[in-house]
């Protein structure tokens, strides 16, 4: 399964995904390309892949995205080969994209489960992200300002998450990925040598 979350910067999207990525077994992060720089404590191959316009822009010639968009002012795109490479053996992968990407993978993707975070308020988001200390003043107001016409996708996805208190945010997540993977039709595999041993002799 593909699960895609999306929502305005600093809504609490890495931090949902990276707790579900250590509570869950069997899930994968897809490891987006950007043009962005590096921040701080960022991993380069774990957080991002971070790349220069040019090897940006011959990813996109070369058809080698399954989605890209600019995001404040950077490339950022997921590559088909890191969409393989995480879904491989059977394993669930999460991509954190913002809402033109989710808009892209979804075309592609009819299967997908689109998960939308929202802040509690505009005021919380904005205090999320002076906190976080990671973007100047002018990248915050660029990304606020962003904020404003982002949310107004919620309504094309599948979930809604509003991460207020984080617990809970998080455990509704998790709920997302349990339910999801109980559906009839990803159970059947599992469910036929339970109903053999129904028809066999004792
Ligand atoms: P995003 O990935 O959506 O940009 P982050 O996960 O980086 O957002 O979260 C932005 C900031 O808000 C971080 O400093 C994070 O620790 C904090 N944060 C996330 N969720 C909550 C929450 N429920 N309550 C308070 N702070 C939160
Ligand atoms: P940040 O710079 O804060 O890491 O991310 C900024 C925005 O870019 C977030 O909304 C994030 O979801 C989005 N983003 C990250 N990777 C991708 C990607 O591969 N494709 C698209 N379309 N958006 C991405």
């Amino acid at each position: 399964m593909l699960f895609v979350i999306s929502g305005p910067s600093g809504c609490g999207k890495s931090t949902l995904v990276k707790h579900a990525l250590s509570a869950l077994s069997q899930v994968a992060f897809s490891v987006s390309h950007t043009t962005r720089p590096q921040r701080e404590g960022e991993e380069e191959g774990t957080d991002y892949y971070f790349v220069d316009r040019d090897k940006f822009d011959s990813m996109i010639t070369e058809s080698r995205l399954a989605e890209w968009a600019v995001v404040h002012g950077n490339y950022y795109g997921t590559s088909k080969r890191e969409l393989e490479h995480r879904a491989s053996g059977g394993t669930d992968v999460i991509l954190d994209i913002d809402v033109q990407g989710a808009r892209q993978i979804r075309e592609k993707h009819k299967k997908g489960l689109f998960i939308f975070v929202l802040p509690p308020s505009f005021a919380q988001l904005k205090q999320r992200l002076v906190k976080r200390g990671q973007d100047d003043p002018d990248v915050i107001s660029q990304r606020l300002a962003m904020a404003r016409k982002e949310i107004r996708a919620y309504p094309q996805f599948d979930y809604i998450i509003i991460n207020d208190a984080l617990e809970t945010a998080q455990q509704e997540l998790e709920a997302i990925f349990i339910s999801e993977r109980c559906r009839l039709h990803r159970r059947q595999k599992g469910i036929i040598p339970i109903l053999r041993s129904f028809t066999e002799p004792e």
